[in-house]
């Protein structure tokens, strides 16, 4: 004890996988509060933490032998709620407090104030003697942009000492400017579209709940191209004509959207919102992160991790198609960011808005029990009408031999494209074929790390595993038999469906859209603003062209292989497929001109198609609901898995036995497993599950949390585990 009353000890947690925060003392003349990030030190270094709390030492801590803090860092303090939120998401994902803290502190570089640069422009003065160097400086400064002396060197093509000779007598004026500025505030009183009925009474029921405060939970359900995004941004605009400090996160699952919505939000608030994206270059993150951090930042539009940024005062959430895959995370710390934002949200007493076309049963469960407000918007805005859906049996028109679109759907592309309109083909399949196999021998070319099929693709001439990235150039010979060029493609994937598209429309323009020909945020938009100028005829595209883009003149959806997916074992797999394809053929007619979509189907008959093509959407979750029901699968029962892998399938064997006898007993839950799963082996890695299935009112959390408790594994084994999996691969 200090002459001044009893030491204060801080407990700071650091952004690692430690399981909680560790005891420091507070030195005299330092002054910490929760929330502060400080320096402490860790073992033989310093490291970077945050106080997750303070307080007096006790008789409990006689003795102990206890490290000073060392310094307090000069930045803006986590708020109660972002602490609350990672204690919260820690306890829910089975993850230490660290783990969940390193997400939150994903720029550590911004915990600084934005660097400061020097720049120049034209003063008054003209230089003594006039040099050809010296004039082409002077022809670039005066455009009127202010330049580093590193830009206008490069620019003018001189030396920066021509440059430094310049402002030293006065010709260029100098001048300090932030790095990073803020980013211009929105304007919330600028107008919108006028909205026509539906909108308006869908924006009633937001500005009501905006006015009410506090948390909510609100799902938009409108068919595509209704105006879910007029409406949210009407909330917006509520939000902000009330609290001009609010914070607002835009929630986006797929960087192909990115680049769209941005112009949308700008032509909208005359600003442009802070993006945020795993992908972003390390500037633009540290910029937003700071921003966000104290408050300056108001609208955020970013990707699922955008959900741990440290927003000081977060009043609306947004989760734009909230029913898409993309949102669930599975590398790292898996998480659905749709769970994780109305969690967020209840912690910071804010109102989230889930938007979707084909909303997810989850969600639309809530919202039938009247834990979320239902909004409906039920038809498109405008003119633009819903597509017309039908299928073309493939058993009765098949296409020829080797080729993948069916007579039918030839004859129609045909029509279309006559009328100068576009056309869009969808197939989930990266490359050019799923599978290559010796024509002489039927030996599978395989991943040699996975076991799985490898993927042909044309235009780089490799062979590709779509689990682990893993590629090899394809080979002349047959590795198995020798034969020669025996190696063929078998089955289609966009670049083979590309290909044939071609071939039947040689004066058209066709391009491939899926991830290997957009790798990133310019690549997509320069295809999506290609497409929508109508400088291409015939898009042929994965999923990631079926999400959220508006084309004009596209009337005509062709679904190549509308069975795929509807098959396997997976949970979602019917909801997927429904909601895919709902999307997909929601791209057809959005605007003057009336769409189609027709889907190619082995199985016309199928449940998902044929609510599809009758438009009854009522019909096809009833049959889902009562099934999942039945099952005590999500939402009427809880998931979780453990993912188990390691070099040696002996040990692996022998761990998971262990693990499996470990498990304690409790009414409600099931345990199934240990088993192979469909993923085997991954990099040389072997790999068990289990899956684990409760009762709705089991806190399936803490069940994994005092079965892992229970387990010692051996270091050679990774163990993972999965609340609510999505794939059971
Ligand atoms: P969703 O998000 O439901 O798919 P959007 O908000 O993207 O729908 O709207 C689809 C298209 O209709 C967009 O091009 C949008 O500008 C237009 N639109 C929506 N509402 C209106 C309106 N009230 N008046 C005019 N155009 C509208």
């Amino acid at each position: 004890m200090s002459l001044f009353g009893p030491r204060q000890l801080a407990a700071i947690l650091f952004p690692m996988p430690l399981p909680e925060p560790f005891d420091y003392e507070v030195p005299d003349g330092l002054d910490v509060a929760p929330g502060d990030h400080v320096i402490a030190p860790l073992g033989k270094r310093e490291a970077q933490g945050v106080v997750w709390s303070v307080r007096d030492a006790g008789p409990a801590d006689e003795g102990r032998k206890i490290k000073p803090l060392l310094a307090r860092l000069d930045a803006p303090a986590l708020s109660e709620a972002v602490r609350r939120f990672v204690d919260w998401t820690a306890h829910y994902l089975v993850e230490p407090q660290g783990v969940v803290l390193r997400s939150v502190l994903r720029s550590p570089a911004a915990l600084k104030p934005s660097p400061e640069e020097t720049v120049y422009t034209l003063g008054e003065a003209r230089p003594t003697r006039m040099t050809p160097a010296r004039q082409r400086v002077l022809d670039i400064a005066g455009e009127g942009r202010a330049l580093s002396a590193a830009e206008l060197a490069r620019e003018a093509g001189v030396s920066v000492s021509v440059v430094k000779g310049l402002a030293d007598t006065d010709v260029l004026i100098s001048q300090q400017v932030l790095l990073d500025p803020p980013y211009a505030i929105p304007d919330p009183y600028r107008e919108g579209l006028a909205l026509n009925d539906l909108q308006e009474r869908a924006a009633v029921i937001l500005r009501r709940l905006i006015a009410a405060g506090g948390f909510q939970a609100a799902l938009i359900d409108g068919v595509t191209g209704s105006g879910k995004t007029e409406v949210y941004f009407e909330a917006i605009a509520e939000l902000l004509r009330r609290d001009p400090e609010a914070q607002i996160l835009v929630l986006l699952p797929e960087i192909a959207l990115t680049q769209a919505i941005m112009a949308r939000f700008e032509a909208r608030f005359g600003a442009a919102p802070a993006p945020w994206h795993s992908a972003s270059p390390p500037h633009e993150r540290r910029r937003t992160w700071r921003e966000v951090a104290c408050g300056r930042a108001r609208i955020v539009v970013g990707a699922r991790s955008a959900l741990f940024l440290p927003f000081c005062n977060l009043k609306l959430l947004i989760v734009d198609e909230e029913h898409d895959p993309t949102y669930k995370q599975s590398d790292g710390i898996t998480y659905h960011g749709r769970d994780l934002a109305v969690a967020r949200a209840k912690l910071e007493g804010a109102l989230v808005i889930l938007a979707s076309a084909t909303p997810s049963l989850e969600s639309l469960v809530n919202a039938e029990n009247g834990r979320y407000v239902h909004i409906h918007l039920p038809a498109r805005a405008g003119t633009a009408l819903l597509p017309d859906i039908s299928t073309i049996d493939l058993r009765e028109h098949p296409p020829e031999k080797g080729h993948w679109l069916s007579p039918p759907l030839l004859k129609a592309m045909a029509h279309a494209l006559e009328q100068g309109e576009q056309v869009l083909l969808y197939l989930n399949r990266r490359g050019f074929a799923p599978l290559v196999l010796c024509k002489a021998c039927g030996h599978k070319m395989k991943s040699p790390e996975t076991d799985r099929w490898l993927v042909e693709h044309r235009y780089t001439g490799r062979l590709v595993c779509h689990v682990t990235g893993f590629s090899m150039a394809k080979p002349k010979a047959c590795p198995e038999c020798g034969a020669e060029d025996s190696l063929i493609g078998v089955g289609p994937g966009v670049e083979r469906v590309a290909e044939e598209a071609r071939q039947c429309f040689p004066d058209h323009v066709v391009e491939v859209f899926s991830s290997d020909t957009a790798r990133n945020g310019e690549a997509v938009a320069e295809l999506v603003a290609r497409m929508e100028r109508g400088e291409i005829d015939i898009l042929v595209g994965t999923q990631i062209a079926a999400k959220g883009h508006n084309f004009p003149k596209l009337t005509l959806v062709g679904v190549v292989d509308a069975d795929l997916g509807l098959a396997g074992g997976d949970l979602r797999a019917g909801e997927r497929t429904y909601q895919t394809l709902v999307q997909a053929a929601g791209r057809a007619g959005r605007a003057d001109k009336p769409g189609r979509a027709l889907l190619q189907t082995h199985e016309p008959g199928h449940e998902a198609i044929q609510a599809l093509v009758r438009g009854d959407r009522d019909a096809f979750l009833e049959a889902e609901r009562m099934a999942r029901d039945m099952l005590g699968m999500p939402p009427y029962g809880r998931l979780a898995a453990i993912i188990l892998s390691g070099p040696d399938p002996v040990l692996l064997d022998q761990t998971a036995q262990e693990i499996a006898r470990a498990a304690p007993l409790t009414e409600g839950v099931e345990i199934f497993g240990p088993a192979e799963p469909p993923l085997a082996v991954v990099r040389g890695r072997y790999r068990r599950r289990f899956l684990i299935q409760a009762e709705r009112n089991v806190d399936v959390s803490a069940y994994m949390r005092a079965w892992a408790a229970r387990v010692k594994i051996p270091s050679s084994i990774r163990m993972g585990i999965d609340i609510e999996p999505y794939n059971f691969l």
